[in-house]
């Protein structure tokens, strides 16, 4: 994965509208144990857009955070093609994907764009390779 030629991000407006589509999918969080929702929206290279929440439960490590999710949903309907993530906390709250899901967006696109709230009611847009450079790679780590 690593070596990949850097990706050029989406345009703004599109990353704009992908994080109101993250908002939009916040408002279906279930997260009565943490409070804390989220909601994530993947922009495959095709142009669709899979929407997702965290989905908490009682046994808390079952919990599944919205970018794993929507990543799931990216992947049932045949793509693997992930090119933007944006992720919503809660509102003017600044959420990046955890380590889990950053190893599971790198799976499938360690250079795609993540959008993130800046806490100021801008965004900000970082690359998967600059949150999370070193990824677990099964052939690597096998030595
Ligand atoms: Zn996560």
């Amino acid at each position: 994965m690593r070596g990949l030629s850097q990706q050029v991000p989406p345009p703004f407006q599109v990353l704009k509208d992908l994080m109101a589509k993250a908002r939009g999918a916040r408002d279906n969080a279930y997260a009565p144990y943490s409070g804390f929702p989220v909601g994530a929206a993947v922009l495959s290279g095709d142009g669709v857009v899979f929407r997702a929440c965290n989905v908490e439960n009682g046994s808390y490590g079952l919990s599944v955070c919205a970018e794993r999710n929507a990543v799931s949903m990216l992947v049932v309907s045949g793509r693997v093609n992930p090119i933007a993530i944006a992720v919503a906390g809660p509102p003017g709250v600044p959420c990046t994907p955890c380590g889990a899901c950053r190893q599971v967006l790198a799976e499938f696109n360690p250079s795609m764009s993540v959008v993130l709230e800046d806490g100021e009611g801008g965004l900000e847009v970082i690359s998967l390779e600059d949150l999370f450079p070193r990824p677990f790679q099964l052939g690597e780590s096998r030595g």
